[in-house]
């Protein structure tokens, strides 16, 4: 599943190939996808143009002229920009006609993705229960220790939920615990202020390094390549063998639910 680095890298690949294209027509093939009936879908979008490109957890918010485009990609979904004679796939869900004659085509195999129009004043406010985004200043130690002290759920759930911090996933959950040197099954109310420190400054430093090898992937996108942010990562723990600064073995184990890999030397429980 995308996380926020890779939603931010969609979202940069699209606002670099479609900013200010007008939406001309769409065609929605399967209408679980959207939200709303497709002729409102199509009423509301048809004549506006692609604005602005912003993130919102793992949200994309394309911002219209005179509304917002959400868009969720859940397990699989890619978008592909195509020219009008490029053959359809079978998983292609929604297709936009833009005015330069391309296709924005959203296509996904799983169909778990969604989208919704939202007006544009109600993006920040409470949306869909999200907490505060990683790089904002109200995701501060007083936020932290605050939201942490009632919580007696292991530390790599609490990150996985995004009311606490809007934007992390099974990936990079793993990394910055293991960043922090703190086993996954700590309970989230017995890190102390430094591992909370710790924790607010490794999350950036992971997502910022993340975004940036993303961005460093966009160059080699072509046309007919999905737009789906994934690259190569250059992962610490999460699947791998062994422990890059003791040389264990990485363990593998569940928490909530959630495949989860950790240093047992390295990694403390407290
Ligand atoms: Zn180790």
């Amino acid at each position: 599943m995308p996380e926020l680095p890779e939603v931010q890298t969609v979202l940069d690949t699209l606002e670099s190939r479609i900013k200010d294209r007008e939406i001309i027509d769409i065609k929605v093939l399967y209408e679980p996808i959207i939200e709303c009936s497709k002729r409102t879908f199509r009423k509301k979008l048809i004549g506006q143009h692609f604005r602005g490109f912003r993130r919102r957890g793992k949200y994309l918010l394309f911002e219209m002229d005179d509304l917002t485009l959400v868009s969720h990609l859940r397990m699989e979904g890619k978008y592909f920009i195509l020219d009008e004679d490029y053959p359809l796939s079978k998983h292609d869900h929604v297709i936009f006609y833009l005015d330069d004659g391309k296709q924005l085509r959203y296509n996904d195999v799983r169909k778990f993705g969604r989208m919704e129009i939202i007006d544009k004043q109600d993006e920040y406010r409470d949306f869909h229960g999200l907490g505060p985004e990683p790089f904002s200043k109200d995701f501060n130690a007083g936020y932290c220790r605050k939201y942490l002290n009632n919580k007696k759920l292991p530390i790599k759930q609490v990150l996985l939920d995004q009311s606490f911090v809007a934007g992390i996933g099974n990936i990079y959950a793993d990394e910055i615990l293991f960043a922090i040197r703190v086993d996954p099954r700590t309970r989230a109310d017995r890190l102390d202020d430094k591992d909370i420190e710790n924790l607010i400054k490794e999350t950036r430093k992971i997502l910022k390094r993340a975004i940036k090898a993303g961005g460093t992937t966009i160059r080699s996108y072509t046309s007919s390549l999905g737009v789906t942010g994934r690259f190569q990562l250059s992962l610490n723990v999460h699947t791998m063998k062994k422990c890059p600064i003791c040389r264990n073995d990485i363990k593998k184990i569940t928490v909530g639910g959630r495949g989860t890999y950790y240093c047992e030397k390295c990694q403390k429980e407290k």
